[in-house]
């Protein structure tokens, strides 16, 4: 038999729109991979907390300090979707929860299951995890809107500062103005992040996705940042394109080539850089040349989608928030609420209880982790599916969120 763990207290927010409906199957899925894996009822002790519309009809507060109190706790634990309140003064609640941890590792995995639709020919061996910057860039929400006071002041302020950049605004009074912050440590801590997942996990290839040819300061800075952070602290483990490009510069490209396979064939890691809009192009061509990306905020939102559209869409694609140092990890689904689906048992519950699948990994429940992927990718196979995955796989019956769980807890069991 598995060796038990020790019981423990797993934080919830059931999230808005789809989010209970979820939650509630994603939660029976994990008590019955857990009870399988080490024949205990207990070892699970949910709690649940506020956070979203709920919390705001109950408290008036969208995200109460005893939420994320909770969650720094207990380190560990899994949310639903949360709808972003219209004119509530919050921008987000997802980005507010993950600038407020400092959860700044958005970690998000592809991995393509037997008998998901994909719009790629040969989709088997898909297998990306995008390490997604969380805390800065565009997300930090700085922005200034035309024809308020501050928009004004900013406007007042840059024309008096730096006349000449000024003067290359496209309609300074009717343009909308956002600040783009990239800084030298975190992008030195999500490049880290990534490459020690990538040493820990036995992967091959670390990829930087930037867009420095057109933002030199913030992106291309940080590309730099991310291959110093590398060579000063991942010698031993990796060789990146910018040390194999001095090679060639030293001993000539057929000599390099040689050496460079030699290292790869070693075990090092090869680190490089893809501008954006070209990773998309390669993504649709020949994803399975990526590995692990690190990106900033913005890239990371975009491709994680694409990618995932790759591996049967956002309706089966986890993701965490994470922080390292501190250890405090917040699981959650890549979509959003879904108010279309809201009450109407037809949602794909899959991505939260792959976010399962990561939670328990994490705190290394290992045995009842394997069991809800081996459950899932065998209810898949038996072409089992909710709608929106039914819709694209020929013969598949549908199931509603609910009865898709049973299946799986079914498999789960048996
Ligand atoms: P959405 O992800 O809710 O919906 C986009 C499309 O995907 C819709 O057609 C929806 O029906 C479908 N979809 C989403 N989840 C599905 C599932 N589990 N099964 C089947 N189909 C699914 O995105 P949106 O409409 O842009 O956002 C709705 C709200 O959610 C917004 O307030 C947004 O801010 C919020 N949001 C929250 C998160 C989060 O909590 N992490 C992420 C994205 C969006």
């Amino acid at each position: 038999m598995n060796t038990k763990p020790t019981s423990r207290i797993i934080p919830y927010i059931p999230g808005d729109g789809i989010g209970p409906e979820i939650m509630e199957v994603a939660r029976k899925v994990i008590d019955a991979a857990v009870l399988k894996a080490y024949r205990d009822p207990n070892l699970v002790e949910w709690k649940i907390l506020k956070a979203g519309q709920i919390a705001f009809d109950e408290t008036g507060e969208w995200l109460p300090a005893s939420t994320l109190e909770a969650i720094r706790r207990y380190k560990v634990s899994i949310k639903g979707p949360l709808t972003t309140p219209i004119g509530g003064g919050m921008r987000s609640l997802n980005v507010s929860l993950r600038q407020m941890l400092d959860l700044y590792v958005c970690l998000r995995p592809v991995r393509w299951i037997d008998g998901l639709p994909s719009p790629h020919r040969s989709p088997q061996g898909i297998n990306i995890i995008i390490f997604r910057e969380n805390t800065e860039d565009l997300y930090t929400g700085i922005e200034y809107q035309v024809g308020t006071l501050e928009h004004t002041k900013w406007m007042d302020a840059y024309k008096q500062a730096l006349p000449e950049d000024y003067a290359r605004l496209p309609y300074p009074k009717q343009c909308g103005i956002g600040i783009k912050p990239i800084s030298k440590p975190n992008s030195q801590r999500i490049v880290h992040a990534a490459v020690d997942w990538a040493v820990e996990n036995k992967r091959k290839r670390v990829t930087l996705v930037h867009k420095g040819n057109i933002m030199k300061y913030t992106e291309g800075a940080f590309l730099e940042w991310g291959y110093k952070e590398v060579e000063n602290n991942f010698t031993s483990t990796t060789f990146t394109r910018r040390q194999f490009q001095i090679m060639v510069n030293e001993i000539g490209l057929l000599a390099a080539e040689k050496q460079k396979s030699e290292l790869l064939a070693g075990g090092k890691i090869w680190v490089d850089d893809v501008i954006a809009d070209v990773v998309f192009e390669q993504l649709i061509t020949k994803p399975q040349n990526f590995d692990v990306i690190a990106t900033t905020n913005l890239n990371g939102d975009f491709l994680s989608d694409a990618a995932a559209a790759l591996a049967g869409g956002v309706g089966i694609s986890p993701g965490a928030n994470i922080n390292p140092q501190t250890g405090t990890a917040l699981f959650e689904a890549n979509h959003g609420s879904a108010e279309n689906l809201t009450g109407l048992n037809k949602a794909n519950p899959s991505s939260l209880i792959l976010s399962g699948e990561m939670m328990l990994r994490f705190i290394g429940w290992t045995e009842a982790a394997d069991l809800i992927r081996a459950g899932l990718t065998e209810t898949i196979r038996k072409k089992k599916v909710t709608f929106d995955l039914a819709e694209q796989i020929e013969g598949a019956s549908i199931l509603g969120t609910k009865e898709f769980a049973d299946q799986v807890i079914s498999f789960i069991r048996n």
